[in-house]
């Protein structure tokens, strides 16, 4: 089956956050908000500085590479503790998952990007097609590096 738009943009955003934290390093690991529909998404993430243009550059690259490795995503319904216990923090964003949820939906790039999520993914990074970083801008009051792209392909 080939993966609709909305599916491939959404599965970008992991894929990109996967990217943001191989270049910027673990400070960059907490998204403030993602947004995907069509071919057009977008990722904020809490930092504590501007990015380069070399760094952005590096984490369009990253974002793509991933994607031409073209590896299994994988999808892991479990118990929440048990994701706290093998994930930590990183499963989740800034903005909270309701307390009262016992159970969660793991998405899990391996050795890229692991967070709690509900929605429909790409069964392999491939089908994302490629990402291209369409702007980004640093918002030094917020800490907050905002990036909108666009899936090609
Ligand atoms: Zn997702």
């Amino acid at each position: 089956m080939v993966a609709s738009d909305d599916v491939r943009s959404h599965t970008a955003i992991h894929v990109l956050k996967g990217a943001v934290v191989y270049v910027l390093g673990r400070g960059a690991k907490w998204s403030a908000s993602a947004y995907s529909q069509g071919l057009h998404g977008g990722l904020t993430v809490q930092f504590d500085r501007k990015p380069t243009n070399e760094e952005m550059q590096r984490i369009e690259g990253a974002a793509n590479q991933k994607i031409r490795e073209d590896i299994s995503t994988e999808v892991h319904e479990v118990a929440r503790d048990d994701a706290e216990a093998r994930w930590g923090d990183d499963i989740y964003d800034l903005f909270p998952l309701p307390a009262e949820l016992k159970v969660v939906k793991v998405f899990h790039l391996p050795d890229w990007n692991v967070n709690t999520c509900g929605k429909q993914h790409c069964a392999r990074t491939g089908e994302v097609g490629g990402i291209k970083i369409e702007k980004w801008r640093y918002r030094a009051n917020k800490q907050l590096l905002e990036m909108s792209f666009d899936v090609t392909g």
